[in-house]
Formats: C-alpha cells, sequence, structure tokens
C-alpha cells in the first residue's frame, strides 16, 4: 500500500457518548458531494477493516446517517462453519448507506450473540428480523434497494439502530450480556439454544 493511500482509523465513541445515544440527522445532496462527507465514508471503511462488520458515523462522533458494511471473507475463518451456516452468514461487498431506512415484511426473528465497536469487550444475544428490505442512497447519491437476510439483515438492522441512537443494549436478552474476555465470551461461537439453557 503507498503511503499517500494510507487512511487513519478514526477513533471509535463508547456508550454514554451523547452522540450514541441520539437520532443521527439525514445527509443532503449537497453535503453527500461534499470532500468531507466523501472523505468521512473513506475515513470509516478504513477504521472497520480487521475489527468489525459495520460502522454508523455517531460511532465516530458524527451525527449524520451514514453507514459502512463490509464482511470479507477472511473474518469468517474464526468462525465455526456450522455457526456460519446458522447464522445466514455470507460475504458482503463494502458499502455505503446513506439515509437508510429498513422494512421488515418477513415476521421470522433470528437470536444470536452480537457485539458493537461502542460497547468494547461485551457480547449479547439479540433477537433480529430475519429478513429486511432497505432503502438507501450509495455514496454517489444513486437510491438503491436490497432484500437482505441472515447476518447481513443483522447488520443492517444494527447500524440502522446506531442511526436512531440506539445500542444493542435496549433488544438485548439482558442475561445474556457476556464479557468476551470471560469464560461466557466463547459462548458466541455455541447453538444459541444451549447458551440459553444455562444464562437465557
Ligand atoms: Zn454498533
Amino acid at each position: 500500500m503507498a503511503l499517500a493511500d494510507w487512511t487513519p482509523r478514526l477513533r471509535i465513541e463508547q456508550a454514554g457518548a451523547e452522540v450514541l445515544h441520539r437520532p443521527a440527522r439525514a445527509v443532503t445532496p449537497e453535503e453527500l458531494q461534499s470532500e468531507a462527507v466523501q472523505r468521512l465514508i473513506d475515513a470509516m471503511f478504513a477504521t472497520l477493516v480487521g475489527v468489525g462488520v459495520g460502522l454508523a458515523a455517531p460511532q465516530v462522533g458524527v451525527g449524520l446517517q451514514v453507514v459502512v458494511v463490509e464482511d470479507p471473507p477472511e473474518l469468517h475463518t474464526a468462525v465455526p462453519p456450522e455457526l456460519l451456516r446458522d447464522q445466514e452468514r455470507v460475504p458482503v461487498e463494502a458499502h455505503a448507506l446513506i439515509n437508510p431506512s429498513l422494512i421488515v415484511d418477513d415476521s421470522a426473528v433470528a437470536e444470536y450473540f452480537e457485539g458493537c465497536l461502542s460497547v468494547d469487550g461485551y457480547r449479547a444475544i439479540v433477537p433480529r428480523a430475519r429478513r429486511v428490505r432497505v432503502q438507501a442512497l450509495d455514496r454517489f447519491g444513486e437510491p438503491f434497494e436490497r432484500e437482505a437476510s441472515g447476518w447481513y439483515a443483522r447488520i443492517l438492522q444494527h447500524e440502522v439502530d446506531h442511526l436512531a441512537g440506539r445500542l444493542y443494549l435496549e433488544r438485548m436478552l439482558p442475561r445474556t450480556f457476556v464479557s468476551v474476555t470471560s469464560v461466557a465470551g466463547h459462548w458466541s461461537n455455541l447453538p444459541v439454544d444451549t447458551v440459553k439453557q444455562v444464562i437465557g
């Protein structure tokens, strides 16, 4: 990588920071074309690499409706294949969503452990809709609409919640909240039913 291509990682706000607890505002067409917002999107992608699969602008201290998502195959090697299959987790290419909205048109719910870069060091089982439809603008201002299921649907729900000022803490099964450094942290790779028998 050439030095000129290097983008520094942004600092990630932690739960309690005001920006994480209030709704973000929509990006205007002019703002989206601005160098500032385009650089923000690049920096958010750079910040995500190797540490997560989605990031919302409030997490880097910016109260705008901007989300970046990328779930590359490299991140899947640490997850047991049967869990990947259960979670319906498949690679998702890097893309930005501006002013996204979600439509849940399937009542099926999936329960899995999830974490958040803004609640560092913890995980909990969070029920989420299995399938959603998302409408948003891409980073160039073009409208797009997509169906998402499984893990990708979970990522979108988690990130769009951030834009409404919500953390997964409001949606989790509270008794399943665990530290990743505890023995229970390893439970995130076990079937949810097994975990719920113990702590759910
Ligand atoms: Zn998060």
